[in-house]
């Protein structure tokens, strides 16, 4: 059971990155490290909807 997430740079607000995530494995909201091409370095960033 796989939904679609977007990924937000928690710095510039971003959203940056478009994937799939497992619902199972993670119910609640995702962080994930990730680069971001406007803070030129790697931050974290939130799942939004
Ligand atoms: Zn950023």
């Amino acid at each position: 059971m796989r939904v679609k997430i977007t990924l937000a740079c928690t710095e510039c607000k971003q959203r940056n990155y478009n994937m799939t995530k497992d619902k199972k494995a993670h119910p609640d909201r995702m962080e994930t490290k990730k680069y971001c091409r406007f803070c030129k370095k790697h931050t974290m960033h939130k799942e939004t909807r």
